[in-house]
């Protein structure tokens, strides 16, 4: 049999190009060959709009140089363009359904892997230093808005070598991960821009999705930082101090500190820190830019290092 390499290469590029997942009746069409439901409870709503699909591929940066990693990658629509670009693409997909719907659908990826687990289940850095030797990665993804924010976090918090997250969210959150001091601007805003530089990539109206969600849905890509946005003493007593903060949104920064269970400062001692640091006694906490939080946070972990606090 004659083999050649060039004629099959070419034949696996018409496929690439034949196969439209963004295409509601094609996707329709492959779903239903699977026996396939969609799932309300694990957030599945599909991308259908080919405008958005290329703005995210291109924002995620992938490329032959570059690991991906991808959660949730439903029939493929976004799989199938990573994996056409990236080094290698290993995605995690919790729904059993989907997998002989990606087997079809991602059969001409050799650089392809799919892990069937729950994303919340996985340790990302034992996945990553599994799957890509302990190689640098972006993540790309389309998310389950239920379990949105624990999934960036845990990306976050992994210690893995994520360089890039671009994220398809619920509007709300997306505005809230890259809002400054001010409307939207909460405990998820400073986590995230401790870590990353957020950058909003484009709105998506429910009608881009299959079935259609209630919200607006807006991709953003998260830049993961070298080093963290601000240097603190202790990371713990910052993330604490941030969470304290928020908590109760009405109450003012000096009182949501003061009864939290995680800092233990009387309140005298507190107000003394924000008058050294400048700030008014009844500040709130949303009024607090991400340095201020750090600087902050020192003079929290230096009082409780000086009253023999952990
Ligand atoms: N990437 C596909 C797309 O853009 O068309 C599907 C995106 S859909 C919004 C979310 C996907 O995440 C679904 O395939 C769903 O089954 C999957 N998913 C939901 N919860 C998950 C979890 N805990 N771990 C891994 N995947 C999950």
């Amino acid at each position: 049999m004659c083999y050649n390499p060039y004629k099959q290469a070419k034949s696996r590029f018409c496929e690439v190009i034949r196969l439209n997942l963004t295409s509601p009746s094609e996707l329709k069409e492959i779903l239903k060959r699977h026996g396939f439901s969609f799932s309300k409870s694990l957030g599945q709503n599909f991308l259908i709009d080919k405008n958005v699909l290329d703005k995210i591929v291109d924002a995620s940066g992938a490329c032959g140089e570059i690991n991906a990693l991808e959660i949730g990658p439903g029939a493929g629509t976004l799989s199938r363009e990573l994996a056409a670009r990236a080094k290698r693409l290993v995605a995690v997909e919790i729904d059993k359904a989907l997998i002989p719907v990606l087997s079809e659908t991602m059969a001409e990826f050799d650089n392809f892997t799919l892990i069937n687990a729950d994303i919340m289940d996985v340790d990302i850095a034992a996945l990553v230093e599994e799957q890509f030797g302990g190689e640098p990665f972006i993540v790309a993804a389309n998310l389950p808005y239920y379990i949105t924010t624990p999934i960036i976090m845990s990306l976050l918090e992994s210690g893995a070598d994520v360089r890039s997250m671009t994220l398809m969210v619920q509007k709300e959150v997306a505005l809230r991960m890259a809002a400054g001091v001010g409307k939207d601007y909460g405990a998820l805003s400073v986590a995230v821009q401790y870590y990353t530089r957020p950058e909003i990539v484009c709105r998506a109206e429910p009608h881009c999705f299959m079935p259609q969600p209630k919200v607006a849905s807006v991709a953003i890509k998260l830049d993961v930082l070298k080093e963290p946005a601000v240097k603190g003493k202790d990371t713990d007593v910052f993330f604490k101090v941030v969470k304290s903060a928020f908590g109760q949104r009405r109450k003012t920064l000096v009182n949501s500190l003061a009864g939290s269970p995680y800092i233990k400062i009387e309140k005298a001692a507190i107000i003394s820190m924000l008058d050294e640091m400048g700030l008014r006694p009844d500040i709130r906490g949303e009024k607090l830019s991400i340095e201020q939080f750090a600087e902050l946070s020192d003079r929290c972990a230096e009082y409780r290092a000086a009253s023999g606090e952990e």
